[in-house]
């Protein structure tokens, strides 16, 4: 079973007896820097010359410095500008002003996980990842509450990186709602696994693979973006309040009989010989370097398959029916 730790395992004076540098002020940035800012530790933001989100940091209170100027200045520094531009980052910016007995923190384990980046000897790293989106992070924190988070020790130079991360967490809603023990390599290959096999690429494809069929033989375009896309939504949110099981007793007997007796016929045994392929690749780092190289060859593939799918079928009908839908806020 996994390690859970709760508020009562975590000394917040640890995070706020340091300086903390959070480089990067999206949807993780923000959040963090904003309830650690609360938590009474000693924050500053580091930002790029130019960056968009300066100005909304320095409106909601936070000091934004250069991310050399934060690294120099911290003694935590938060890595949280988006992962193919890390390294680079890393390398200008903080692998100067890092001094022994600085820690180094990430919220998802890519560079490490796969050696873009190689910190010194001398400092900690760890990660504090929340299992949730940025926006419900600092929500949550406001409302008293938390989001879980998973935390890992990759290198433990002080011989107290979990207490320092443990306080972080606590820092930003954590430990309110409980933080799991990982590594770095379970919480990347885990994550990339996720994405890739599940939650978005295996996702969008049986959408899109279900709206083909309908439409090819000869069904509406509307009535099978709402069978294969828009009723998707339903079914998920059962899954998320009670499992299968739930899902499962909501929907019709006729429903779940053609779950047993046709979900496998559609995720096969070669659909899973092919995700233990797909795991393999991204546990040999094949994934990440042929992604590191489209980033940073120009994302040509990336774009001509964004361009395909946004042309696609179900993406037009779904453009034109979620205008009749008033409920359905594309921001969201
Ligand atoms: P975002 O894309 O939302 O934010 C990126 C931030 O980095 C922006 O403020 C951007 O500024 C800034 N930035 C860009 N380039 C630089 C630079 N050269 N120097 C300093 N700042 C820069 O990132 P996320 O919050 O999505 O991701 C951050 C990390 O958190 C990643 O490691 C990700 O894997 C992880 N994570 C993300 C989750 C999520 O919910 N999104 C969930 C869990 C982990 P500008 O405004 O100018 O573009
Ligand atoms: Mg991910
Ligand atoms: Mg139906």
């Amino acid at each position: 079973m996994a390690e859970l730790f709760y508020d009562a395992d975590a000394d917040l004076s640890i995070i706020q007896g340091r300086k903390v540098a959070v480089i990067g002020y999206g949807s993780q940035g923000h959040a963090h820097a904003l309830s650690l800012r609360d938590s009474g530790v000693d924050v500053r933001v580091g930002l790029h010359e130019g960056s968009k989100s300066k100005a909304k940091a320095e409106e909601q209170g936070l000091r934004v410095v250069t991310p050399a100027e934060a690294a120099a200045e911290a003694d935590v520094i938060m890595i949280l500008v988006p992962d193919p531009i890390q390294a680079q980052v890393y390398e200008e910016s903080i692998a100067p002003n890092l001094k022994d007995g600085d820690a180094l923190f990430f919220g998802h384990g890519f560079n490490i996980r796969f050696g873009f980046i190689k910190p010194p000897a001398g400092v900690d790293v760890a990660m504090v990842a929340p299992k949730g989106p940025g926006h419900l992070v600092r929500r949550q924190y406001e409302e008293g509450r938390g989001v879980p988070c998973i935390a890992a020790v990759e290198q433990d130079a002080s011989g107290n990186a979990f207490a320092l991360a443990l306080s972080y967490a606590k820092g930003i809603g954590g430990t309110r709602a409980g933080v799991i023990k990982t590594t770095f390599t379970e919480e990347t290959e885990t994550d990339l696994f996720g994405e890739q096999a599940v939650l978005c690429g295996g996702t969008a494809a049986l959408v899109k693979a279900g709206f083909e069929t309908l439409t090819e033989a000869g069904y509406q375009p509307e009535i099978a973006y709402f069978e294969c896309l828009h009723e998707l939504k339903l079914i998920v949110d059962l899954m998320y309040e009670g499992g299968l099981e739930k899902m499962r007793w909501s929907v019709s007997e006729t429903a779940e009989w053609g779950d047993y007796v046709t979900g496998p016929r559609i995720i096969t045994d070669a659909t899973k010989a092919e995700m233990k392929k797909v795991l393999a690749e991204i546990q040999d780092g094949t994934f990440a370097k042929n992604w590191m190289d489209e980033y940073h060859g120009g994302l040509k593939k990336y774009n001509e398959y964004k361009q395909q799918d946004s042309e696609h079928l179900l993406e037009t009908t779904g453009k034109e029916l979620r205008k009749l839908m008033s409920w359905v806020n594309e921001e969201a």
